[in-house]
């Protein structure tokens, strides 16, 4: 079955609130549902409803549920089932598996595209120190890191690129930095995936960056890292080539994407991982 996620997350939340039998107090508060989190273990009501976001959001330990999320902590039920409650109480159509559209694989790039990439390459390795002088990179990145991940430099756009691959190490997309993809390949994927595959080591510390800038100044400075393709909101539909890993760290940006981005992703890395 096929559950359609913008029309369960279109439902208001305190309306599946209200079907879960939670209790709001006048302020649109309700009691969060891990206190031992909180300071003091404090259990007063301090989830609150955020209408912007149609979340209820938790000032004390940040926990951030929207509707299948809430439905999942209040009913300890899985993904697939918390949608099925929702679609079951709001008259939410289910689609059977087979009327749906395939999903559009990460496509390897054209063979013009491979071309530039490798210009691009090129570019970065033969301006390397200039660039850094000049500020368009920074100062701590090494070539060793900028050749292993085939980081480029489009002269043309004043832009650093990174090369997307696959899990197989063919390529897949060309991200200018804060800027475009390759229309069509813009998928969320993780970069670089392939590294996840080959040289990381489970048994290191594995960095979660907000960007690709991040990754090479991370693997610059010797760590193992890695970051979502789409931002600090983004994740890739498949996590499980971060299974195994000891030790994740997210570090995002300290601003609103950041911090939100953050804890969704370990909302999700304890979903998929701690049972
Ligand atoms: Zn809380």
């Amino acid at each position: 079955m096929k559950y359609d996620i913008k029309k369960i997350r279109a439902i208001p939340i305190l309306d599946i609130a209200n079907r879960l039998g939670l209790e709001f107090n006048g302020k649109n508060k309700t009691r969060c549902m891990r206190p031992e989190r909180h300071r003091n273990g404090d259990a007063d009501s301090s989830l609150s409803y955020d209408s912007k976001r149609n979340v209820l959001h938790c000032f004390a330990c940040g926990l951030d549920l929207d509707g299948v999320e809430l439905v999942k902590q209040v009913q300890g039920n899985n993904f697939r089932e918390a949608c099925q409650f929702i679609c079951d109480n709001f008259n939410i159509t289910i689609f059977p598996q087979s009327k749906l559209k395939p999903q559009p694989k990460s496509t390897t790039i054209s063979l013009q595209d491979k071309k530039r990439a490798v210009n691009f390459h090129k570019a970065l390795v033969t301006n390397f120190d200039d660039l850094k002088s000049r500020g368009k990179i920074p100062r701590c990145w090494t070539l060793k890191v900028v050749k292993d991940l085939q980081v480029g430099f489009d002269l043309s756009e004043d832009c650093i690129t990174y090369l997307h691959f696959n899990e197989k190490c063919e390529p897949v997309n060309i991200r200018w930095h804060k800027k475009k993809s390759i229309t069509g390949h813009g998928g969320t994927i993780f970069y670089p995936v392939q590294a996840l595959y080959s040289t990381y080591s489970k048994n290191r510390l594995l960095i979660l960056a907000e960007g690709e800038k991040d990754v090479v100044t991370l693997q610059s400075m010797g760590f193992q890292a890695i970051t979502c393709t789409n931002g600090a909101y983004s994740i890739p539909k498949d996590i499980s080539p971060l299974s195994g890993f000891k030790i994740i760290i997210i570090i995002y940006d300290h601003d609103k994407a950041g911090e939100d981005g953050a804890l969704k992703f370990a909302q999700r890395l304890s979903e998929d991982f701690q049972k």
